[in-house]
This record gives C-alpha cells, structure tokens and sequence, in this order.
C-alpha cells in the first residue's frame, strides 16, 4: 500500500488488492425472467470488476483488453 490508496477485492478468489495494481474490466450481466410466456423482464447491465493479477492472467482479461484496446483504435482513428 502506498500513501491513501484504497483497496478493491478481487472478484474472483477474494483477495485484497489495491486499486492501481488490480485489473479492472467491465462484465456485461443479461438477465431475464422469461418463464416461456409473453410478458419477460429483461435486465442488463455493464458492471465493473476487479481481479488480481494472477486471477486476471488466468482468466485471459489481458488479452481481451488487447482486444478491446485495438478495436476502440480502429473505431476512433478512422
Ligand atoms: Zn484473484
């Protein structure tokens, strides 16, 4: 910990880490009550979570930052 920094946890195994260290990514969350009938309620949401670094590399988020980083590119560049 260095100064005031805050600590987040890590979404997957719990663990403690503080906030310039851990990796965050935005999770999209569906959710419907479909009960196959007509009148559903859907729900989605964009919700941001935080892993640590071993969670992060196990998962494969770097890559799909990679990803992201590269399409965000090609949409703002052109
Ligand atoms: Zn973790």
């Amino acid at each position: 910990m260095r100064g005031r920094d805050t600590a987040v946890t890590c979404d997957n195994c719990g663990r403690s880490v503080h906030r310039p260290k851990a990796v965050s990514f935005e999770k999209a969350i569906n959710m419907s009550t479909n009960l196959h009938q007509g009148n559903d309620v859907k729900f989605f949401e964009r919700r941001r979570v935080y892993y640590c670094i071993s969670c992060a590399k196990h998962k494969g988020i770097f890559k799909k930052k990679a990803e992201q980083a590269a399409r965000n590119a090609e949409k703002y560049n052109y």
